[in-house]
């Protein structure tokens, strides 16, 4: 079904299952260190796989499975190949494996299925407009993937696809290197991968260090396994629920945003974690926020916000703290407030017009607010352009617009300030000290005239050396714009 309001491109076919290998050239000396997951062991990559049971808790978490360092050099490499455009957008690209040249329709139903999910749930229901999902067909010589239904079926698919991961039923891997290789075939800017398997059987995983998530494409609860993992990849959220680690966690402090070693009143008192949140709820997130003793594997001594959320029970909304670090995620990386616009320091003329493009969730207009010399215009805010010769400024004077988004779902200053807030400065070009006094187009005895009744004054008009004071010097810096013609610019 057509999708409103996503850029949907689809077109490209690869025909031949051995197509997707990699073709850009991969040096095999110097990985870089910063690159391999620091707490991965070597050789291995971090995936998530967190598998529902039939009330929807969810279990598994954290594997470690085989990877060759030189996927992650091959991904820098395509991205350096494309010249990693800039689109203002969070570029969500799905590519199929195990769907035949006769199966396109169904890759096609598979990923709308998958998307309707995804944009059901809060933050992503009102931010649609901030990502860009770009399909790629691709084949493969036989339909379905590896161990579907059960462990030994082998497939020839494009991408390599197959259940049992690791030796784990529900752990659903792909060929990292083929799958990304297949993205850049859409020729748009990649920023997270969604590798859709033609498939019914449950799994999923989540390669958070390799921004790729894969998919069951029919099974119904499939999908909500894909946003899960998104919460991982994306947000950096950890899983919310408590079991598959130890019974109480000894540890130190954790960094994702939805769990934390400290309590209500110590995360209070220490301003730290969701401090802001506490006791708070809102529509479409799961709360009230406190702390709730059970997370990220552990049943006591780490704390979740909220009871039930998305990351600790498949169908549930996220948490709003989670909800607010995947705003922060979404505005710190491939998103600014200002979408387009008028360039930062651009000189404006009388004449001009300043404008700006702010981004547009479907739920808000962002806040739009123009200053003059550090002085906001009432009678501007909210405008997307301002016509420079309304405004009356004087030339050298500075305008400024700040776009905001103002979302309640973000209550930490910082993030506002940093992430939320895009800024443009203008300056107002122009004549400071125009010698055509009267106004008339003309250089003449008439504005000789109208200067030394100006001086005599003190008209500020008068000042041409614009120090305040008026004698000898204006006279001089009169006549000698008189004689160039031309007035004295800002
Ligand atoms: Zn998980």
């Amino acid at each position: 079904m057509a999708r409103n309001g996503l850029g949907v491109w689809c077109g490209l076919s690869l025909v031949c299952s051995c197509g997707v290998a990699a073709s850009v050239a991969v040096g095999s000396q110097d990985v870089p260190a910063a690159l391999t997951p620091f707490d991965a062991p070597e050789g291995t990559v971090k995936v998530h796989g967190c598998f529902g049971d039939e009330h929807g808790h969810l279990e598994g978490g954290i594997h470690f499975i085989e990877q060759d360092p030189l996927v992650l050099e091959l991904v820098e490499a395509l991205e350096r190949a494309q010249g990693a455009a800039h689109d203002n957008r969070v570029d969500i690209v799905f590519v199929g494996d195990g769907y035949t040249a006769g199966e396109m329709a169904q890759f096609h139903a598979d990923v709308d299925r998958v998307l309707d999910t995804f944009f059901f749930y809060e933050p992503f229901k009102s931010y649609e407009p901030y990502f860009r999902i770009t399909r790629v067909e691709v084949v493969s010589n036989e339909s379905g993937v590896d161990n579907d239904p059960s462990q030994g079926i082998d497939r020839d698919t494009a991408l390599d696809m197959g259940y049992w991961c690791s030796g784990i039923e529900r752990l659903l891997c792909v060929n990292v290197s083929k799958a990304y290789t297949a993205a850049f075939m859409g020729g748009v800017d990649v920023d997270q991968v969604i590798a859709i398997a033609n498939s019914s059987k449950y799994g999923g995983a989540g390669y958070p260090s390799n921004n790729l998530g894969t998919v069951a494409g029919s099974n119904a609860f499939a999908a909500d396994i894909g946003i899960h993992e998104f919460g991982h990849s994306f947000g950096d959220l950890a899983d919310e629920y408590t079991y598959g680690g130890p019974q109480t966690y000894n540890g130190p402090e954790l960094s994702p945003a939805d769990v934390s070693i400290f309590d209500r009143s110590e995360q209070i008192s220490m301003e730290t974690k969701w401090w802001r949140w506490m006791d708070a709820s809102m529509s479409g997130f799961d709360g009230p926020t406190s702390t709730y003793e059970g997370g990220n594997y552990s049943e006591f001594g780490v704390y979740r916000p909220s009871n039930n959320s998305m990351m600790r029970n498949l169908g549930r909304p996220f948490n709003l703290p989670s909800a607010e670090e995947i705003l922060k995620k979404l505005y710190g990386g491939e998103v600014d407030p200002i979408d387009d616009g008028t360039p930062n320091g651009t000189e404006l003329m009388e004449g001009d017009t300043a404008w700006v493009l702010p981004m547009q969730p479907l739920d808000h207009d962002l806040t739009v607010i123009w200053y003059l010399d550090d002085v906001i215009v009432p009678a501007l805010i909210g405008e997307t352009s301002v016509d420079i010769a309304m405004l009356g400024a004087m030339p050298g004077s500075e305008l400024k617009v700040e776009v905001i988004d103002a979302t309640p779902w973000v209550r930490n200053p910082d993030t506002r300030a940093n992430r939320l807030t895009e800024t443009r400065v203008f300056t107002i070009g122009g004549c400071v000290r125009d010698p055509d006094l009267t106004g008339d187009g003309e250089l003449d005895f008439f504005d000789v005239s109208a200067f030394l009744q100006a001086l005599a004054n003190e008209d500020p008009i008068a000042d041409f050396s614009g120090d305040g004071l008026y004698d000898f010097f204006d006279v001089s810096a009169f006549l000698q714009a008189m004689a160039s013609g031309e007035c004295v610019p800002a």
